[in-house]
């Protein structure tokens, strides 16, 4: 299927360093595929220039040299500032190939699309605010027919403004051409969750409270700021990680069975098991804990203080280490506690789903030895699964160890992007946020925020290069 992408933000981060190199990766599995790039952004660049540039960053994403090549020269450029909508109209029609006027009353139109153009995806890698302004200019634009929006994390900043950007896209283009990206749903393993899930007997019929006593979902990180403190001093650890990512594995790990995999019953389930999400115990204070690195060592490495780093500041509160423990209330999880997690400068540094299974009934008398967890642990990086169950030992045949059955899964093919756009480019949402799911997720993080603004929960303090503290209660060791 071909595809115009506009990337608007095309001098930005994450077009050059995750977006780009992405999309090499895809080129790379699929060099046929029928691909057009325009880029835009405020800094004046010629159409050679960024070729020049796409040429470099596709092939460095594994993208083979002819086929960057085809598309470096196919590629065109325009400077605009995009919040102004006549500025719009002439990207659009750069992209478009055709002139794109002034919308008229409140229906969307849609100027022809010439025969064998696809689609158009127009991707904000804007800054978020940015994003906004530039949703409310298009309202000016009479959008390209079969015009597909792509929007960034963080989408709004509360469950309130969510609906306010959701409701301002919905007068743009239906909901099926509008791609919340979150690159989690296209991480390999996250991916497998659907496999082992839903096409496994023995993971089936033990996949609820009856037999599972908890859940984690963590992703502790060794990076520390890694001079990012204008984007992050403002998010945070729930914001930047728990928000979006975790939670959005915390559906594929919690839904119900779809009876078919189609992004409507995906996202459909998705949406429900969000909805029946709610705050361990009912309380920000009790279901959730915050904390902030002190200067330490990581691995080799010096980390200051996360107060002393440059661009932070201190006053502003904002937490490096997140945790949040969650209950899906509906008949198969409720009682369960969920634990989300995720930090940053951490010496140990666990990314996975842990599934812990309840005690069985009855130990048979004559068995001893403590009776370890049995657990299913899937590594979110590496990609990795591990069973550790409770076998015997060698020496004596009735005392309890833990066994492991580990194993590395296949190299994903594609980064995690890649994967991601791979559907954004096709047209199919089905990798990507629906609306509402967006808004849930705010929704269950509200109240926490409110909670750590008004200093109902201490923020802790942890050594940069230290493991998640004990009393946190991590669960593997
Ligand atoms: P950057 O600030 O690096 O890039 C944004 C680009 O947009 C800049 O080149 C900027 O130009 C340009 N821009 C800003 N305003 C306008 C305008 N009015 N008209 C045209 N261009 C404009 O941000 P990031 O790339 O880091 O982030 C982009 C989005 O991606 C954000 O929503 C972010 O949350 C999200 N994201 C980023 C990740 C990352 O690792 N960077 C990871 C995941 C999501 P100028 O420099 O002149 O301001």
């Amino acid at each position: 299927m071909s595809c115009t992408l506009v990337i608007l933000g095309a001098s930005g981060d994450l077009t050059g360093r995750l977006l780009l190199p992405g999309i090499g990766s895809l080129l790379e599995r699929e060099p046929d595929r029928e691909l057009r790039i325009v880029g835009s952004d405020r800094v004046e660049m010629s159409d050679a220039a960024f070729g020049e540039v796409l040429e470099r960053t596709l092939t460095a994403g594994g993208a083979p040299a002819p086929v960057a090549r085809r598309i470096a020269d196919g590629a065109a450029y325009v400077r605009a500032d995009v919040t102004d909508p006549e500025a719009l109209r002439t990207v659009l029609g750069q992209a478009a190939g055709c002139a794109v006027g002034a919308r008229t009353g409140g229906r969307r139109a849609h100027p022809a699309t010439p025969d064998g153009a696809g689609h158009l995806v127009l991707y904000f890698a804007l800054p978020p605010a940015v994003t906004e302004k530039v949703c409310e200019a298009l309202q000016e634009v009479e959008l390209p027919e079969r015009t597909h929006l792509a929007m960034e994390k963080p989408f709004g900043r509360n469950e309130a403004s969510a609906r306010n950007l959701n409701e301002l896209v919905a007068t743009l283009v239906p909901e099926q051409q509008v791609h919340r990206v979150d690159h989690f749903l296209g991480k390999s393993t996250v991916l497998d969750l659907i496999a082992l899930r839903f096409a496994n007997r023995l993971f089936q019929a033990v996949w609820s409270a009856e037999h599972i006593e908890s859940i984690e979902i963590a992703y502790d990180e060794s990076l520390a700021l890694e001079g990012r403190a204008g984007y992050y001093d403002h998010a945070g650890a729930l914001r930047d990680m728990i928000q979006s990512h975790l939670l959005q594995v915390l559906a594929l790990v919690t839904m119900e069975p779809p009876a078919r995999i189609t992004d409507r019953d995906l996202r459909d389930a998705t949406a429900a098991v969000l909805r029946a999400t709610r705050l361990w115990g009912g309380s920000p204070a009790a279901a959730s804990r915050r904390a902030r690195y002190t200067a330490g060592t990581v691995g080799e490495r010096q980390v200051p203080a996360y107060v002393d780093e440059e661009g932070v500041v201190p006053g502003r509160e904002t937490e490096t280490l997140a945790q949040l423990t969650v209950e899906v209330a509906n008949p198969r999880w409720a009682g369960v506690p969920i634990t989300l997690r995720s930090g940053k400068a951490l010496g140990v540094t666990r990314k996975h789903v842990v599934i812990t299974f309840a005690d069985v009934r009855h130990l048979p008398d004559g068995l001893h030895g403590p009776d370890p967890k049995d657990r299913l642990v899937i590594g979110l990086s590496p990609d990795v699964m591990e069973l550790r169950i409770t076998t015997n030992t060698t020496s004596d045949p009735l005392a309890l160890e833990q066994s492991v059955f580990a194993t590395t899964l296949r190299e994903a093919e594609l980064e995690a992007y890649g994967e991601v756009l791979a559907g954004i480019l096709d047209g199919d949402p089905m990798l990507t946020v629906r609306g509402d799911a967006a808004e849930e997720c705010w929704r269950i993080c509200d109240d926490v925020l409110a909670a750590w603004a008004g200093g109902e929960v201490p923020m802790e303090e942890y050594s940069a290069g230290t493991a998640v503290p004990s009393s946190w209660g991590a669960a593997l060791e």
